[in-house]
């Protein structure tokens, strides 16, 4: 099978033929259709993370593929299901996290495309308990995005704390942010889009943002605060610390700081604001799935959709570098034809 290899950290992905591996207890061979390329990817390539992905890694967690064959005791998939393979690839199952709906927080998951080998690959080898079941009415390459940039952000805005006519801002309108503002939007919340870059405003425009700020003209903070008296909830999805601090200071009084994004740096908290304030900061991680399932529901009934480019694996490393320098509006779906 071909499959797009990272050897070592910083390089190029090398697009190799590898063996197409078989499927072993509880496991299923899933055949790509799709897979999604994240930011995270990046990270994962450049080994930019204090927790290193494996090596050689074959990454991408928004697989997306036809079930072709089973390992013994599988029981929740069967072959020729359309299943997703995400970033939360596998969980214990046993800890207290997993046993409280909190399994995106076990110490014993692994990751797609990163722990264990990921979607940049005709085939992938899944555990079949953790497979996102794909909606007949989403083709594959829509709901690859889902699989990480749908269900992070549904995520964040659930855990936010936000309800119906609530203001929200999304920081950074990339990959994850123009689809993190339609369920947003799709949830009830009024919505505030800031990014640096006017297209990408132009894009949450067309999403139905009802307010769009450019980072570059004015303090987005300030400009929120004067115009809707503070953001009950900001999702931060940006991958540099301004963003974040701007978001901090963007919530109104008992409003919430959701982190998303994973720029390698340190968010200074003023203590002081934080307590007068009663200002909440509070990261949040992919998500359950369960949120997968609702995430993918909100996509089939047509309420969120990834602007999407889609490009054959061999073009891998020419996307990796356009995200690299944010030219990339939306999201690009890699196909295997
Ligand atoms: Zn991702
Ligand atoms: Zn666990």
């Amino acid at each position: 099978m071909k499959a797009a290899i990272v050897k070592e950290f910083q390089t190029k992905l090398q697009i190799e033929d590898t063996p197409k591996p078989t499927p072993g207890n509880g496991q299923a061979l899933v055949k790509l259709e799709a897979c999604g390329v994240c930011h995270t990817d990046v990270h994962a390539i450049n080994g930019d993370w204090p927790v290193k992905p494996k090596l050689p890694l074959i990454p991408g967690h928004e697989g997306v593929g036809v079930v072709e064959a089973i390992g013994p005791n599988v029981t929740s998939v069967k072959v020729g299901d359309r299943v997703g393979i995400p970033w939360l690839y596998s969980a214990c199952g046993e800890c207290e996290y997993c046993l409280d709906g909190q399994e995106t927080l076990c110490h014993d998951q692994e990751n797609g495309g990163y722990s264990v080998d990921g979607g940049y690959a005709e085939y992938c080898l899944a555990a079949a308990d953790y497979l996102a079941k794909i909606p007949d009415e989403l083709s594959s390459v829509d709901a690859a995005p889902i699989l990480c940039a749908g269900v992070t952000t549904y995520k964040a805005l659930k855990v936010s704390g936000a309800k119906p006519g609530d203001w929200v801002a999304i920081y950074g309108i990339g990959g994850l942010g123009h689809v993190a503002l339609q369920y947003a939007k799709a949830m009830g919340f009024n919505v505030i889009a800031v990014d640096i870059a006017d297209e990408k405003l132009e894009l949450a425009k067309k999403l139905g943002a009802d307010i769009t700020v450019n980072g570059q003209n004015e303090d987005p903070a300030e400009a929120i605060q004067k115009q809707v008296g503070g953001a009950q909830a900001a999702i931060s999805v940006a991958v540099a610390k301004v963003p974040f601090e701007q978001a901090y200071r963007s919530v109104k009084r008992g409003g919430t700081l959701v982190a998303v994004g994973l720029p390698n740096e340190q968010l200074p908290i003023p203590i002081f604001d934080t307590v007068l304030n009663a200002v909440t900061v509070k990261g949040s991680i992919v998500g359950t799935r369960l949120d997968m399932k609702e995430a993918l529901d909100f996509a089939a009934r047509g309420k969120v959709k990834a602007q999407i480019e889609t490009a054959p694996l061999a073009e891998v490393n020419t996307i990796i570098d356009k995200m690299v320098n944010g030219k990339i509006n939306g999201r690009v779906v890699l196909t295997f034809d």
